[in-house]
């Protein structure tokens, strides 16, 4: 077995440094502390890194020559897309020496082929973009997330993001056929192929999705698009008990089967943040309920989301599943449901600080998971709040956890590794992940020892030296 390896990686000389400048022009290089700093803080503060020098290529070219470079001079690289990521992967490390290389100024859509289900793009385009160059070629690229206005698709593609449609699409995974990137030693690899078949060896097209900037830098993809569904019902329901979440989610699948395309859940808590700090946001019903849950149908035909969404609920009422329920009678109505779901990451700032978990267990544990993983919060610290909610079709809950009211945010925030250790110790013993889509990062990086084998982390360590010799690439991130 490899023991880890450490790399002598320097500190760029600032002869270095004008040298990465002028491959991608002095007007694409941040030097001004200032003008750094939305590179520099992810987006809940929780990491906080320095760098000499942001680049920011406009071509896969200049990318290509940026890491020749900084191979050769054994100077570390953090790529960064939208800076949305929540595990810490895109920041630098607080020694002010590894440099910032964001694709933001790649934003070309390459091509658009709507006969061939497929469209090119560069890794800067947002993931918003994506979804509207679909819409427009009438199609649907169906990855969705609440981040999708800022998050890149190279970023989606380096953490196989998942959000709200995974149930039925699949993983960002599941939505790539090819791949174009730069290797850690400048060389391009043009794998944009878009064929759905290809058993040609080792995919390493699979190898780079998920691998949070670590094997290369994506410069552009492929992605497969799918047929535009031609009716859509949303509804938000309210569920009288935790133990009736696993039976609508059942029925909701008995009876709608491929068409059902979201279950997302969410606890009576995290609807009353939403409520509380969301301008806006309207609640649909007048009584509080434990539990809520976004079901969304989508079907190929016209009009035949409904007849499938109407009967549902009827049954689930029918069945003492579902206490109350509203079913979108618009498109904006239905953006307003979803509104209600899409505000659950943000709401939880006004109450605080908040340890979050992004967990997976299998569907039908997922109240055993909460009520063990409450106790536990609850052990290591009383009056703590938790607020799960998240993917529920897909056993991906969003364990986070809100301070105790009128408790100190640092003091809180300080038990986040005993906190963690206890949650995930819950989710192991479940035969659970303990990342389900934000991916490792920096944030879980010593846990991955623990949950997975010295036979995998060994290999994971192979991996990494074949694509990344001088581990010049994302240091200290993942492994
Ligand atoms: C409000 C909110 C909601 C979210 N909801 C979801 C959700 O439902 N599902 C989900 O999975 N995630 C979710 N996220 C997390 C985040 O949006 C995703 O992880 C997203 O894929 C990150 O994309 P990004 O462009 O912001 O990447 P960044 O944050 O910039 O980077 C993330 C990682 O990818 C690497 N990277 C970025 N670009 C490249 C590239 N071109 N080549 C190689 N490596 C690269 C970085 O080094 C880093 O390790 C959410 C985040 C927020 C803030």
């Amino acid at each position: 077995m490899s023991q880890s390896q450490t790399h002598q990686l320097n500190t760029p000389s600032a002869d270095l440094l004008a040298r990465l400048a002028l491959i991608v022009g002095t007007e694409h290089a941040v030097l001004d502390p200032a003008a750094q700093q939305p590179y520099l803080k992810e987006w809940r503060d929780l990491y906080i890194g320095r760098t000499p020098l942001i680049l920011r290529p406009g071509s896969t070219e200049e990318v290509s020559q940026v890491l020749a470079l900084a191979n050769e001079a054994r100077v570390a690289i953090v790529p960064q897309g939208g800076n949305t990521g929540l595990v810490g992967g895109q920041i630098p490390s607080e020694t002010g020496s590894e440099i910032v290389l964001s694709l933001k100024r790649m934003t070309r859509i390459r091509s658009v082929d709507a006969a061939g289900l497929s469209l090119t793009v560069e890794a800067g385009v947002t993931l918003a973009d994506v979804q509207s160059a679909a819409t427009e070629a009438g199609r649907l690229f169906p990855l969705s997330m609440a981040s999708e206005g800022s998050c890149t698709i190279g970023g989606n593609l380096a953490t196989n993001a998942g959000g709200v449609a995974v149930l039925s699409y699949g993983t960002t995974r599941n939505q790539v056929l090819g791949i174009e990137a730069v290797m850690a030693d400048g060389a391009i690899w043009d794998g944009l192929k878009a064929l759905k078949k290809d058993n040609t060896g080792y995919d390493l097209r699979d190898l780079l999705i998920g691998s949070e900037g670590t094997l290369g830098i994506i410069t552009a993809a492929t992605l497969r698009l799918v047929p535009a569904p031609k009716d859509q019902r949303t509804a938000l329901v309210a569920v009288p008990s935790l133990g009736a979440l696993l039976p609508l989610f059942r029925l909701a699948e008995d009876m709608s089967g491929a068409a059902l395309t979201a279950f997302e859940f969410m606890s009576q808590r995290i609807v009353s943040f939403v409520a509380r700090h969301t301008p806006g946001v309207r609640l649909p019903f007048l009584h509080v309920h434990p539990w809520w849950v976004l079901i969304e149908i989508s079907h190929p035909l016209e009009n035949s989301a409904a007849p499938l969404m109407e009967p549902l609920l009827a049954e689930a009422m029918k069945r003492g599943l579902v206490a109350d329920g509203v079913i979108a009678s618009s498109a904006t109505q239905a953006r307003d449901l979803w509104r209600v779901r899409e505000a659950a990451s943000e709401a939880q700032k006004g109450e605080g600080g908040s340890i979050k978990h992004d967990v997976s267990v299998p569907v039908a544990l997922i109240p055993e998971f909460l009520r063990l993983a409450d106790a536990e919060v609850e052990r290591v610290c009383p009056g703590a709040r938790p607020v799960p909610f998240g993917h529920f079709g897909d056993g991906n809950v969003h364990y986070n956890v809100s301070q105790p009211e009128g408790m100190e945010k640092a003091k809180f925030l300080a038990l986040w590794e005993p906190m963690s250790h206890a949650v995930h110790g819950v989710v192991v013993g479940l035969g659970g992940s303990i990342s389900a889509e934000h991916g490792i990062g920096r944030m879980k990086r010593d846990e991955l020892a623990t949950v997975k084998s010295a036979v995998e982390i060994d290999l994971m360590r192979r991996i990494k030296s074949a694509f990344d010799p001088n581990g010049i690439l994302n240091p200290g991130k993942v492994l």
